[in-house]
């Protein structure tokens, strides 16, 4: 199972799939991606391997935009199949979400969230776990951040996630407990994965998420991290990578 994203100026899906194959030795039974342009998002995914999502955005998907996720899964909650592969959207379509790990509490929330005229496509606790954010996002009225920290303030389990909103095109939120998640700092430039492969040949500098920390990656902003509990911000550490 791996995690792959990228917001700034190239082309996100080649740096995407190329990630995603280096985090191949992680295993997984499918994978998948979704694609940012700042006006529509294009998302495809399948069960099978890497090489399965190339043929199929190949027929499915047209590849710009300069924001993006990607996975590969490895099931827990929902068989391997296309529609339990991520990414996931949240139930407006605005929200879009990656996991690796297991949200132990789904059951009890998508029961809460199905009363309040939630459905779901997926068996997935992922597909759980976005609608939670939609539904504190949109109750609270507080932004994209904010509504991730207090979602995950409610969910028992393990997680790296990486979530974007629709209309938000310059920003990803990312956190982890459990799975690891690290940030490649570029110049006007940021890149999210599972481990650093993804990225050493565009950036040396990467922030490692510890665990239950929240970063806000945000175009012309330093990435901003903040302990999931307490809230305390962090100053994140810019660890400088060697070959
Ligand atoms: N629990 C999630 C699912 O089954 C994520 C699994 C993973 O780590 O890839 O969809």
């Amino acid at each position: 199972c791996g995690i792959v994203g990228y917001i700034g100026h190239r082309d996100a899906y080649p740096i995407i799939v190329n990630g995603l194959k280096r985090l191949e030795y992680r295993g997984y039974d499918s994978a998948g991606i979704a694609l940012y342009d700042g006006k529509d998002v294009q998302l495809s995914k399948t069960k099978g391997k890497v090489a399965d999502l190339e043929n199929r955005v190949k027929k499915e998907i047209a590849t710009n935009g300069n924001l993006g996720i990607g996975h590969t899964r490895w099931a827990t909650h929902g068989v391997p199949n296309d529609v339990n592969s991520h990414p996931h959207y949240s139930n407006s379509g605005d929200l879009v979400i990656i996991h690796n790990g297991i949200i132990e509490n789904y059951d009890s929330i998508k029961k809460e969230l199905i009363k309040r005229g939630y459905t779901f496509k997926s068996d997935t606790d992922t597909e759980v776990l976005i609608n939670l954010i939609e539904d504190i996002k949109k109750n609270e009225k507080v932004k994209l951040g904010k509504a991730v920290q207090i979602a995950l303030n409610e969910v028992i389990g393990a997680y790296a996630i990486a979530v974007f909103d629709k209309t938000k095109p310059n920003e990803i939120v990312v956190a982890r407990l459990g799975s690891p998640l690290a940030i490649g700092v570029g110049e006007d430039e940021f890149f999210i994965a599972s481990d650093a492969t993804p990225f050493i040949e565009f950036t040396k500098n990467a922030i490692y998420l510890e665990d239950e920390e929240l970063a806000v990656v945000r175009l012309g902003k330093k990435v901003k991290v903040r302990k999931i509990k307490d809230d305390k911000l962090v100053d994140p550490y810019i660890q400088e990578l060697r070959l």
